[in-house]
């Protein structure tokens, strides 16, 4: 048995090491007596933060020598438990030298250059609690280009009292609620393995135990952090640790959590009544020829449901046996898709959008440096862009581009508060697009055409806008992939109700050129995004109630029965997603040249 007592131990130290290195990312603020003024820079601070003048002072002359956007301020003596999560969660050399990290830090004081905290519409400027601090470092991350944190000399209160709260705030995982039992469970599993040890080995078990605890100086010693609680922490680890799970569970609600509370309850109100008038109302009437080739021969393919957001709702998918075109038929109603997409991109699932979006960073990258290879442009108009995610990584490839964006989302004018597009238009492009004829050098449609009520309608238009020699971007998923009839409506990319069509790649380049639209580049292995049997386990227990919030999944708030589920499932998940990880990477080699998602480039032709 002795070797589970070395293991754990090899655990605990190589645990320890990790968040160490970490730590030693953070550097501390120079003390020097600086006597300019903020000048260029506004502080956003917390109620519970004292921050002297000088320092801010200080940590503005070096924001602005470092030529940094945002700076988050440290406080030298953050609790233990506190720096613990700090950089559980973020690898702060890497949080440095990432142009497109989501916005993190401590969450006390934060320096913001030029009027980016006007931009952010962020109101009051001080007196933040903790979980109103958290959402403002994960918004304004998207104001500024570059971002650090630096230890700086002030003091930190312990605010394990609104924990819970910061941890959800920072949308640190998928759901945001996630993040509260995750890191629970991590604190909490390290400390009962090392309780274990002496039940195996008595002595070498209360070495391990030992060992457990003095992990705190290990990980904070000769570093800029001096948590104030060390020697508490340390010594007393094996009752801190759980005293401070139960504090974070027990903690009354903070006013950033009562705020989304009432925001999910009024929801609640709204949905409930929604849905109690039947949902089947918002599908229309079935059609009977397939709206790609007009072909009467239609075969069922599959009924879907929403497994991403788990609203209520059955949407049949067809096939054209001619054609292979897959499209919901019946189509969902306008009125039937405002209630599904609601807060999928905004409202309650705001945060979560942000960090989906802002995760595919080498996709952006890799659509914007296929357009490079053959064209320059001058200008771009990004259709469908949502909140712009992808201009902000393209436009650091082609610095020269003009990048404007479409989106029928109210988020399309916050991309310009961003700076990540110069013009917005809000609408669909099929009423704003006939008065952009000559406008573009390049128009891109990424996963945006199987959102459209009538794809070929959007194409002809796209196809009249370009001039000769002009460029359209399309990035579709892709139905021929493999583990699309595996994986079956946990296929992710099927994205019951929102995805109205899947266009086999051969259709859509024969509507190009039918279009004048020459195809001088396609992608499909390259194009991958993500895994597939990945996401299909996580919908499986976002089916099965990992999430307690979602206000559409019951007509009243949470109770026993509903945390026990949410429970359950956070267990299952853990040997669920291993086994989905390693099904993926047994299937890759057997995917041919196929991937999930196909990507196309056509150039216009002159006559
Ligand atoms: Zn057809």
């Amino acid at each position: 048995m002795n070797w589970i007592i070395w293991l754990v131990a090899a655990g605990v130290l190589g645990n320890a090491l990790w968040l160490r290195r970490r730590v030693t990312g953070l550097r501390r603020l120079r003390p020097e007596r600086s006597t300019s003024p903020l000048d260029g820079y506004t502080a956003l601070t917390a109620e519970d933060a004292a921050v002297p003048d000088q320092v801010l002072r200080a940590a503005a002359d070096h924001a602005r020598r470092e030529g940094l956007g945002m700076l988050d301020l440290v406080p030298a003596d953050l609790p233990v438990e506190q720096a613990l999560d700090l950089v559980r969660h973020v690898d702060p050399r890497a949080y440095r030298k990432d142009r497109f990290a989501m916005g993190r830090g401590a969450g006390y004081a934060v320096l913001m250059a030029g009027d980016a905290l006007e931009r952010a519409r962020i109101e009051p400027r001080s007196g933040l609690d903790a979980g109103e601090m958290g959402e403002a470092l994960v918004r304004l991350r998207c104001y500024a280009d570059t971002a650090d944190m630096v230890v700086a000399p002030f003091h930190a209160p312990d605010r394990i009292g609104q924990r819970r709260a910061w941890l959800r705030s920072l949308a640190l995982a998928l759901p945001p609620t996630v993040a509260v039992p995750q890191t629970l469970y991590q604190s909490g599993a390290g400390c009962l393995l090392a309780l274990c040890c002496p039940l195996i080995d008595l002595w070498q078990g209360l070495g391990v135990v030992l060992l457990y605890s003095l992990a705190p100086y290990l990980i904070f010693t000769g570093t800029a952090l001096r948590p104030a609680d060390l020697h508490r922490a340390a010594w007393l680890r094996v009752v801190h640790v759980p005293l401070t799970i139960w504090r974070t569970l027990r903690a009354p609600r903070s006013r950033w959590e009562r705020h989304r509370l009432q925001l999910r309850e009024e929801a609640r109100a709204r949905y409930r009544a929604e849905i109690e008038a039947g949902v089947e109302r918002f599908l229309g009437e079935r059609r009977p020829d397939c709206p790609w080739c007009g072909s009467r021969n239609l075969a069922p393919h599959l009924v879907t449901r929403d497994v991403i957001q788990v609203k209520p709702g059955r949407f049949p998918l067809e096939r054209c046996r001619d054609c292979r075109h897959i499209f919901q038929n019946p189509q969902v109603t306008p009125e039937g898709l405002d209630f599904y997409y609601r807060d999928a991109y905004s409202g309650l699932g705001d945060l979560a959008a942000e960090r989906i979006l802002g995760g595919t960073t080498g996709d952006y990258l890799a659509r914007a440096h296929l357009v490079k290879r053959f064209t320059t442009p001058r200008t771009w108009l990004d259709i469908g862009t949502g909140k712009g995610h992808f201009c902000r990584v393209a436009r650091t490839v082609l610095p020269g581009t003009d990048f404007h964006g479409l989106d029928m989302g109210e988020g399309v004018q916050e991309a310009v508060r961003r700076g990540w597009i110069s013009r917005s238009f809000h609408g669909q492009f099929l009423d704003l697009g006939t008065d952009m004829i000559g406008h573009y050098d390049v128009l891109s449609m990424n996963h945006y055409l199987e959102h459209t009520p009538d794809p070929l309608a959007e194409l002809d238009l796209a196809a009249k806008i370009l001039e000769p020699g002009g460029f359209l971007l399309v990035e579709m998923p892709d139905p021929d992939a493999r583990l699309a009839a595996v994986l079956r409506t946990f296929w992710m990319p099927y994205l019951p109700p929102q995805h109205l069509h899947l266009i086999p790649l051969a259709n859509l380049k024969r509507a190009l050129e039918e279009r004048g639209l020459e195809v001088v580049a396609e992608q499909r292995r390259e194009a991958r995004r993500g895994l597939d049997v990945l996401p299909a386990a996580a919908c499986l227990i976002n089916l099965l109630g990992v999430d307690t919030e979602d206000p559409w999944r019951s007509p009243h708030p949470p109770g026993p029965a509903q945390y026990a589920r949410a429970a359950i499932a956070q267990l299952l998940a853990i040997p669920l997603l291993g086994a989905a990880i390693l099904a993926d990477l047994l299937f890759l080699p057997f995917q041919g040249s196929h991937s999930n998602t196909y990507r196309v480039l056509a150039r216009k032709q002159s006559g």
